[in-house]
């Protein structure tokens, strides 16, 4: 009994809000790189490492498996193979697209690492792993990672 009481007293001292905190980060040399080069040329670029040859995309500065640098940068392809995803199926203000649509973990050609990008697929049933996709590289670039616009089906 006096435990619930104490609960109900916790419960009142429940404070509920939101808090917007604008903020800006710099995105490094090789995410600029890796921006920049989508934007201006419509090129996908990775680095590879100089001891395991992984390609990373996006590209990295330091391979997490040999914690070598990488500076050796190379162009994948803007195709690659869906190795995951999940549907969107419920609209809120911050997506990208009005759903459904899909977040895909894409593996490029030439690459060994995992992308995260949309998937711009308006009947989801119809994806499955293992198909390929495409880039759909944006008109009037931003310097923004959605300058790829979305991927397609092939
Ligand atoms: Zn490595």
């Amino acid at each position: 009994m006096e435990g619930e009481k104490m609960n109900e007293e916790l419960e009142k001292k429940v404070f509920r809000g939101r808090i917007k905190v604008p903020y800006k980060h710099t995105a490094g040399a090789y995410v600029e790189k890796f921006i920049t080069e989508i934007g201006k040329n419509n090129k996908i670029m990775g680095v590879r490492c100089p001891k395991c040859s992984k390609v990373f995309v996006p590209p990295k500065m330091i391979c997490f498996k040999c914690f070598e640098k990488m500076e050796e940068w190379v162009e994948v392809g803007n195709q690659g193979v869906i190795k995951g995803f999940t549907v969107i199926s419920h609209s809120t203000p911050v997506l990208p697209l009005k759903p459904p649509f899909a977040y895909g973990i894409i593996t490029l050609d030439g690459a060994d690492t995992d992308f995260v990008h949309i998937i711009n697929e308006s009947d989801p049933k119809k994806l499955k792993v293992g198909m390929r996709v495409e880039a759909v590289f944006k008109e009037k670039p931003r310097k923004r990672i959605l300058d790829i616009e979305y991927f397609k089906l092939i």
